[in-house]
């Protein structure tokens, strides 16, 4: 990992630095706007683009692609010192962690190399966008579905819980391509390519601020990537991703 002097059995100076560092934006910058977040219940946007510009959504992503290289330690000091002090911001940063696992792990090299460098730079949130009405845990039970015509894949179907609904760049959409547990497949899906729809934003009982809503698609087309399309075998438990991507 970041290869500093341990400090502890787990973590090195640069955690207990970067630790340091986002333990001070958080109360410095995140919580004098908690009164207003609370009061309005609206979605923080502005908050989220500047949490993003530090870099810290990048923190898993390699070097090469402009990251933080400082692995998963890393990224749960970030998401605990945000969380110190908003659970809500917290959550935001961990839900698109969550989406950059999705390309780091599955994508392909084209699709690392046009992705990565700008959520490391803060200009890209990615989402997961998993879970459906009828199909929470039982994932396998989604129905929304992505049919292939020519050189797309045409996506129709409603995501809900999706973290960072509102405030996200690019979905990471796992749909149905074919029967059974290998017939999931992930797509990464820009949030202003046409057939995306946002539903309509709901406060909740607590997080105010992040948003956690429902995507829909409708006849969304998403181009077909010949150079990615081997690694699109769809995997019912770890819902392998990323086989195509739009643009
Ligand atoms: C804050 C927040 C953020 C989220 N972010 C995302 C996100 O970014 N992307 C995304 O796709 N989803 C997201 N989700 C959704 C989350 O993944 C789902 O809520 C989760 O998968 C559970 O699904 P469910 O709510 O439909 O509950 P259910 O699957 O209906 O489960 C409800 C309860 O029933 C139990 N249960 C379910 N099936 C069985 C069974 N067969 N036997 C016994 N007990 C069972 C469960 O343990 C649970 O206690 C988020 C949810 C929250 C609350």
């Amino acid at each position: 990992m970041s290869g500093g002097i341990p400090t502890t059995t787990f973590t090195t100076k640069r955690h207990d630095e970067l630790r340091e560092s986002v333990r001070d934006f958080a109360e410095t910058v995140v919580q004098p706007r908690i009164p207003a977040m609370e009061q309005s219940r609206a979605v923080e946007v502005a908050l989220a683009t500047e949490i993003a510009r530090q870099g810290w959504i990048g923190v898993t992503v390699g070097t090469e692609f402009g990251g933080m290289g400082l692995g998963h330690l890393a990224k749960t000091i970030i998401i605990e010192e945000l969380s110190r002090v908003s659970g809500a911001m917290g959550a935001m940063a961990q839900a698109s962690m969550l989406g950059v696992a999705k390309i780091l792990h599955f994508g392909s090299d084209e699709q690392k190399y046009r992705w990565l460098p700008s959520i490391a730079a803060g200009h890209c949130l990615p989402t997961i966008a998993v879970t459906e009405q009828e199909s929470g845990g039982h994932v396998l039970g989604m129905t929304s579905s992505a049919r292939r015509e020519g050189d797309e894949y045409v996506l129709n179907g409603r995501k809900v819980f999706v973290g960072n609904s509102h405030v996200g760049h690019l979905h990471g959409v796992v749909v149905r391509t074919g029967p059974g547990s290998h017939g999931l497949t992930a797509f990464l899906v820009e949030s202003d390519r046409p057939g995306v729809y946002l539903g309509n934003y709901r406060p909740t009982m607590g997080l105010n601020g992040f948003s956690f809503g429902e995507i829909i698609f409708e006849d969304c087309r998403v181009p077909w990537r010949t150079g990615s399309a081997r690694r699109a075998t769809g995997s019912a438990s770890r819902t392998r991703p990323a086989c195509c991507t739009g643009g």
